[in-house]
């Protein structure tokens, strides 16, 4: 699940924030958004997975803070 994924991410302090390069250090407001969206073509209806979370750096002297459904991106490997 991927909120479980954040919380890792963030506890490993592997989500880095692009303003200061340091780990973001926590959430908020986690939405799962799973949905089907119909395509209109046939049968085909597409299942949507995604999640949007807020993520804020919290380190001294950033302010960063993110909306985003694409907070994999914000990983380190
Ligand atoms: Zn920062």
């Amino acid at each position: 699940m991927s909120q479980k994924v954040i919380e890792a991410a963030i506890k490993d302090k592997k989500m880095i924030c692009p303003k200061c390069n340091q780990p973001v250090t926590k959430y908020e407001k986690y939405i799962d958004m799973c949905g089907s969206v119909w395509d209109g073509a046939g049968d085909s209806g597409m299942q949507t997975q995604g999640s949007m979370v807020t993520l804020i750096c919290g380190n001294a002297g950033c302010s960063w803070e993110e909306r985003t459904e694409f907070w994999d991106s914000y990983i380190e490997e």
